[in-house]
């Protein structure tokens, strides 16, 4: 008997396994995938928050050895003229990364499995077990097609969103919303790009930063109203694209060698109710978000945390499991509700309103704000404070 089941073994499931571990709790931590893999498709670009945590667990040397560059500069480019700059730091850290899902997710595996958690790779869950409306463990084959059904205090789905243990235990959606854009990106070797660049157009949007091995990973996405005539004819569009959005970007890439296959699609947003009998779930199979943001790494951070915080409260009997797991849940919600919305804004493209332009302008030269501005993407804005009438005043009249 295991305190704790986690089905998915990546950026949620195994920080949370990996953090009851450290506590001394018996964990068992399954994935269908073995390590290292990056069967997972993510640009992978976690914030200074995200980074700040993997700096708490001790393991932000392994990806700084891994041969990830930071990214230090942002660069918001409107074609005319560009934003420049640094969102504010988190917990004293003041850069991002963006390290391949083969480097970062085998980090993860391996820090929970060296906290003591048990892993079993290539083992696919097929069902989960109840007592009584209880869910009390897993059903499941390893590679062989040899069955086992551990059983479990709690089965912790971080199972992104087709969640098995989610639909098992029919957990309540809410606050979703249809797919609203979608995109393509691959990596390529011989472009050469200094920090983040961000390059927003009418229902368009080219992005562009190193990752491992000298690559650089650059994506173009569009409003879902235009994307499915993309998917016709990827690298034409894409190219066609970015030379409109970055022509620089474009001539690079163009000159460059794409060294993998083209990447990408649409993801519905929604939350979802994230405890039950005997069950919790944790990162995108509780909370998704479109990645226009590109917060579903940082976010599964900070919910693995939360979640561990609270089921730590439950079994050690501190307070009832079914209370601590309620206040999870609220927390998780308050802290990512403004970021949900403002991904689910961003994500439609829409040409900015007026005011937005005279924002835009009005923030060149004032360093100070358009650090600020880039730490809404960081998450090291406060998104309400930001976008309050009179804030938004204060920077466009004293421009
Ligand atoms: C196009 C795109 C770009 C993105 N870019 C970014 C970005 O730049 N930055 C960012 O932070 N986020 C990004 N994201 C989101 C990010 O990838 C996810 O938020 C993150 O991977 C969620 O982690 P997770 O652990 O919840 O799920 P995953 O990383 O998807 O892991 C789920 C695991 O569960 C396992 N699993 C599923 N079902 C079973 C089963 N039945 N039995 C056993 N194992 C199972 C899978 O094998 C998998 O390993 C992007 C997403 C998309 C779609």
């Amino acid at each position: 008997m295991y305190d704790a089941i986690v089905v998915g073994a990546r950026c949620a499931g195994s920080p949370t396994a990996m953090l009851l571990a450290r506590k001394g709790y018996r964990v068992l931590l399954v994935d269908k995938a073995t390590f290292p893999s990056d069967m997972t498709m993510s640009t992978h670009w976690v914030h200074q928050p995200g980074i700040a945590a993997l700096k708490r667990w001790g393991l932000l040397e392994k990806v700084r050895a891994s041969n990830c560059p930071p990214l230090l500069t942002y660069r918001f480019d409107f074609g005319g003229f560009a934003l420049i700059g640094a969102p504010p730091s988190a917990d004293g850290v003041a850069e991002s990364y963006s390290p391949r899902r083969t480097v970062l997710d085998k980090i993860l595996v391996d820090a929970a499995v060296e906290a003591g958690a048990e892993l079993r790779e290539g083992f696919v869950v097929d069902a989960l077990a109840a007592d009584d409306g209880h869910v009390s463990g897993i059903r499941g084959r390893d590679k062989s097609g040899a069955k086992d059904d551990p059983r479990a205090r709690l089965v912790i789905g971080a199972d992104v969103l087709h969640s098995l243990v989610a639909r098992a235990v029919k957990a309540p959606e809410y606050n979703a919303k249809p797919e609203l854009m979608g995109g393509y990106f691959s990596y390529w070797s011989g472009v050469r790009l200094d920090g983040v660049h961000l390059c927003p157009g009418d229902y368009r949007f080219a992005f562009g930063w190193m990752t491992n091995d000298d690559l650089a990973l650059v994506g173009v996405n569009w409003a879902i109203k235009d994307f499915h005539e993309v998917r016709h004819g990827i690298e034409g569009n894409f190219l066609r694209e970015l030379s409109r959005l970055t022509p620089l970007l474009a001539e690079q890439v163009r000159a460059g060698k794409r060294e993998a296959k083209w990447l990408g699609g649409t993801v519905r947003n929604f939350f979802r109710k994230p405890y039950g009998p005997g069950w919790a779930l944790v990162g995108d199979a509780g909370y998704k978000k479109d990645p226009c943001t590109a917060a579903g790494i940082t976010d599964a951070f900070r919910d693995a945390e939360s979640l561990v915080q609270a089921i730590d409260e439950g079994l050690s009997g501190r307070r009832s499991l079914e209370e601590a797991l309620a206040d999870h849940q609220r927390r998780r919600d308050e802290i990512a509700m403004p970021i949900y919305e403002f991904t689910c804004e961003q994500a439609k493209y829409e040409p900015p309103s007026l005011e937005m332009q005279r924002l835009f302008h009005a923030l060149r030269g004032n360093q100070e704000d358009t650090n600020r501005f880039f730490g809404l993407i960081a998450q090291t804005t406060s998104i309400p404070e930001f976008f309050a009438p009179q804030n938004i005043q204060r920077i466009i009249t004293s421009a």
